[in-house]
């Protein structure tokens, strides 16, 4: 049987030793089968079995083996749309419930590293960097909106404060969230599926859902075993591809590609980022960077529409690194690698039930960190019959592409090339 190793990258390389798992090879009943062992599937898990449910993951190839393994490591609050447009979209009180929920997914990884002792390099701290006045009147607007919602913990930085906290020359201003912050994200990963196993649940890798038999008793067909369960999470998100037709035609899996330089040492690492907070800019298209644990800049940018590979991830990354960072010019680069997420048309969540017992939460659209871990919770709750924070997930409004799965990748292109002028010229 064919084995899918994880890709090279620095995470990969500095992950926390696991025992091996093995691939299904059995017939198995189970409470639920969750299909995917990323964020959303391990923390559907954990909160499944911390209720009692017997709960057996399928994964494809390896824990974290898709973006959350791979991501860039940013704790990063709220979703990828405000929550005003949310607002204006459902009204008032299901924006409500979802603005209280939009800072808990990172309340939730905090816990988890707490609670089963998850050696992932937690760091606290992130910084919203603004290149262009509108940018930074729009985290005024922001910071107002999340502190209606409860959120407070949230300061506004001008330019001089900045440069305290991060030192590229690029930024106006920016806006600090201390509950924000950073971590290893395959270790958190492998973390998380270790606490699974710690309370009875079974995690089989190598073992991609090939089938799923729909009805009163649905059954998960593995290429040499199934899994017969009262309940179906379907947590494969972009890497899911068309096991279920109706997800994967309103949404679409993007790449975005991350380097990582050699160890820069504690003082080019501290002049860099003197408090080891995580940076992300404004843009539409965005740069996102932090240091890891030991001390190299991990730096992520660029979307690759429809999720092609690129063929040379540095000479796209690093250009971007050195207009940050002019002063790394000599610094080698030592991983670069790409992975995908799933993007929809209102960049929204897709979050619901088909039939009466296969769930899914899938395309966070780029900030999926917190949300995932979110997203378990809610899909938990909603199992045990307590429906209305996934009930207002699910009422979000979603749209298939434009031109359908053929001409979605040149669409979203386009649109991405028109926010990417915006971003440069500033209108
Ligand atoms: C390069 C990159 C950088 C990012 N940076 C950030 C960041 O800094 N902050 C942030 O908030 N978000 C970031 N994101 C987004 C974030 O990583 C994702 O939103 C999140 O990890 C998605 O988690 P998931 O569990 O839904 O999906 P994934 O982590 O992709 O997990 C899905 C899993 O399902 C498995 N699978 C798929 N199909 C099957 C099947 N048929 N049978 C069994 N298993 C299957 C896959 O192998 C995979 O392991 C980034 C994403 C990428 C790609």
């Amino acid at each position: 049987m064919a084995h899918t190793p994880y890709p090279e990258s620095y995470y990969a390389a500095s992950a926390n030793a696991v025992p091996p798992r093995p691939a299904l090879q059995d017939d198995v009943e189970t409470d639920v089968c969750v299909i995917g062992a990323g964020y959303t599937g391990l923390s559907s898990a954990l909160f499944l079995l911390e209720n009692g449910f017997r709960v057996t993951v399928l994964e494809a190839a390896k824990v974290g083996f898709g973006a959350s393994g791979r991501n860039g490591g940013q704790i990063v609050n709220s979703y990828s749309r405000d929550i005003d447009v949310i607002e204006r979209s459902v009204g008032p009180k299901q924006a409500q419930l979802l603005g209280q929920m939009a800072f808990e997914g990172g309340r939730i990884i905090r816990e988890r590293v707490a609670k089963y002792n998850i050696q992932c390099d937690l760091k606290d701290g992130g910084v919203f960097a603004a290149i262009t006045a509108k940018q930074m009147d729009h985290l005024e607007s922001q910071k107002r909106l999340w502190e209606r919602f409860g959120h407070t913990q949230l300061e506004l930085m001008d330019q001089r404060r900045i440069r305290e906290v991060v030192a590229c020359d690029q930024y106006i201003g920016g806006m600090l969230d201390m509950s924000g912050g950073h971590i290893h994200p395959l270790n958190l990963a492998l973390g998380e599926a270790a606490a699974v196993e710690s309370l009875g649940g079974t995690l089989y890798e190598q073992s991609p859902a090939v089938r799923i038999e729909r009805g009163a008793n649905p059954v998960v067909h593995t290429p040499q075993g199934k899994v017969r369960a009262k309940f179906i999470i379907v947590a494969g998100n972009a890497y899911l591809g068309n096991l279920v037709p109706e997800l994967a035609a309103k949404s679409m899996p993007c790449g975005t590609q991350v380097i990582t330089t050699e160890p820069l040492g504690e003082e080019l690492a501290r002049a860099l980022l003197p408090q080891d907070y995580c940076v992300e800019d404004c843009n539409y298209l965005l740069d996102y960077y932090r240091l890891s644990g030991d001390k190299r800049l991990i730096f992520g940018g660029g979307v690759v529409y429809g999720a092609r590979d690129p063929a040379n991830i540095e000479a796209i990354i690093r250009p971007k690194m050195l207009k940050a960072f002019p002063q790394l010019k000599d610094v080698k680069i030592d991983y670069a690698w790409t992975g995908n997420f799933l993007l929809t048309l209102s960049r929204l969540p897709q979050v619901g039930r088909l039939g009466d017992n296969i769930y899914y939460s899938q395309g966070c659209s780029g900030h999926g960190v917190t949300y995932t871990h979110l997203a378990g919770k809610v899909l938990a709750e909603a199992l045990r019959g307590q429906a209305e924070r996934f009930d207002a997930f699910a009422d979000l409004p979603h749209y298939p592409f434009p031109g359908g799965q053929m001409l979605r990748t040149p669409f979203a292109a386009l649109g991405a090339w028109y926010y990417g002028l915006r971003d440069k010229f500033g209108f």
